[in-house]
């Protein structure tokens, strides 16, 4: 289980967005995550330890 992550590594969330890619790039690292979904570009915040929670793997560190 790897769950390391750093500014601009793709991650896969547990829940797909509802576009139907669920790939998204960490484009923020801070208190809150942020995160810009790969296929529409929508991006959403979340506080860390929610992030870490949704968050199933890491595909590209
Ligand atoms: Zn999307």
């Amino acid at each position: 289980m790897d769950k390391e992550y750093k500014l601009g590594s793709v991650v896969m969330m547990k829940k797909p967005h509802p576009c139907g890619t669920n790939l998204w790039e960490i484009v923020r690292i801070g208190a809150d995550i942020k995160i810009k979904c790969i296929n529409c570009s929508r991006v959403i915040m979340l506080p860390r330890i929610e992030f870490n929670k949704k968050l199933k793997k890491v595909v590209t560190f």
